[in-house]
């Protein structure tokens, strides 16, 4: 017990992580000893919801596993079943249906137990709120009711969470608090299909069946984030991979040219990168290309868009500049990549400062080569070749 990751949590992130689950057990335990035990209907409407929600899991628990997924976001699924309970079922019912994300964790062999000990808590409790809202004893049922009860389930647990990562990361960004707005989407689309549900499940208890098809592919669908962001985004850098970044600059030299504005494309390669590999392995190479990436993304504008074009090759297209800012900024980046000290491990697993890095810069502006995203890639491919065959560490413009 003591070597549980749980205990490596700093002073107030323990206390409340610790705080928030003894609050979750403690009224569980409560409800289940003091609600009076549940009539066959009551039953009923659990049975179903919870073998609907089980068949479900264990499905798609199953796929991922048999296609060696990792699961992301797994808990719309949870947030759909339990609205429905916070709708339909006695508390005592509902605490049962708590067990769901537990089983899921064990279930799916989660890495950090005691994050998602953490996170069934606060979804026990935001479960709770749901319910005082739409009436404890007897859930009162009017769409008003349905949208109240949806919206305190999701923002509560959503604000336990979001309390949680901070204390546990002061610096953690608003994106990793708040998480992806998709996520937000599918929080809403899981509580109404909740409610979807209930209403079923007190019409007609048998069709509450129908709902596995939809869950299902709404667990399908949180992992959309993952699938769009490994289509457009180079793994190693995180900069648009060369696909993307051929798709978004097309885009923005078309309307460039509808405008008649000004752009330009530069073409960066690093210079005798094969070396830094070669002395230093290639985990160190894979570090040197991260530092650039996070230096490119700096030191250019918001609205430039920096891919990775491939190995060593990095691509930035300046919408709204002529050919003496671009050759300006290419040489800003020029030089900043020629001040990059990198942090890295050597082949012996030394600590190392890479330094005396440099990157050759070929150069392509529309006014000369016009808007054709090959013909300006072409461009500055030329640009690059004679900046190297110069002596490199040079910026060339076509
Ligand atoms: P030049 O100055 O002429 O550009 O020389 P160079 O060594 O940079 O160019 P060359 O094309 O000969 O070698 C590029 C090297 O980049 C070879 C390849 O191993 C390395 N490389 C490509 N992709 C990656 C990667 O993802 N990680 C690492 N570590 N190295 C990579
Ligand atoms: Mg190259
Ligand atoms: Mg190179």
């Amino acid at each position: 017990m003591r070597a549980w990751p749980v205990w490596s949590l700093r002073g107030p992130a323990l206390a409340y992580v610790l705080i928030v689950q003894a609050v979750a057990v403690g009224l569980s335990i409560h409800v289940v000893l003091t609600t009076p035990k549940p009539d066959p209907v009551e039953l009923l409407h659990f049975g179903l919801l919870a073998l609907v929600a089980g068949v479900v899991i264990v499905a798609t628990s199953v796929s991922i596993s048999v296609r060696h997924e990792v699961r992301r976001n797994p808990w719309t699924i949870h947030i759909a079943y339990l609205a429905a309970g916070v709708l339909t079922l006695p508390v005592n019912l509902l605490v049962l249906l708590l067990l769901g994300p537990a089983l899921h964790g064990i279930l799916d062999g989660r890495p950090q137990l005691h994050r998602w000990m953490f996170t069934t808590s606060a979804t026990a409790l935001a479960t709770f709120a749901a319910r005082v809202t739409v009436g404890w004893d007897e859930p009162v049922w009017t769409p008003l009711s349905f949208v109240v009860g949806g919206t305190v389930l999701i923002l509560v647990r959503a604000s336990l969470v979001a309390v949680g990562i901070r204390l546990r990361r002061p610096s953690a960004g608003r994106h990793e608090v708040l998480g992806d707005p998709i996520d937000v989407l599918l929080a809403i689309v899981a509580a109404t299909l909740g409610g979807l549900i209930a209403v079923a499940l007190l019409a007609e208890p048998i069709s509450a069946l129908l709902a596995a098809p939809p869950l299902a592919l709404l667990d399908l669908a949180s992992q959309l984030p993952q699938w769009r962001r490994s289509a457009q985004r180079d793994a190693k850098t995180g900069l648009a991979n060369v696909l993307h970044w051929e798709r978004v600059a097309s885009t923005e030299l078309t309307r460039a040219r509808i405008r008649g504005r000004p752009g330009a494309v530069l073409l960066v390669d690093l210079d005798h990168f094969k070396r830094v590999n070669d002395e230093h392995g290639h985990l160190a190479g894979d570090a040197v290309l991260s530092s650039v990436a996070i230096m490119l993304t700096s030191s250019v504008r918001r609205e430039d868009v920096v891919g990775r074009f491939g190995g060593e090759e990095f691509v930035v297209l300046l919408p709204r500049t002529d050919p003496d800012e671009a050759y300006a900024v290419a040489q800003r980046v020029r030089w900043a990549i020629s001040t990059l000290s990198v942090q890295a491990q050597d082949l012996s697993g030394t600590p190392r400062e890479l330094n005396d890095l440099t990157a050759s810069i070929g150069v392509a502006a529309t006014a000369k080569h016009g808007y054709e995203l090959p013909d300006l890639l072409g461009a500055a491919d030329a640009a690059l070749m004679s900046a190297k065959a110069d002596g490199r560490n040079l910026v060339n413009l076509a």
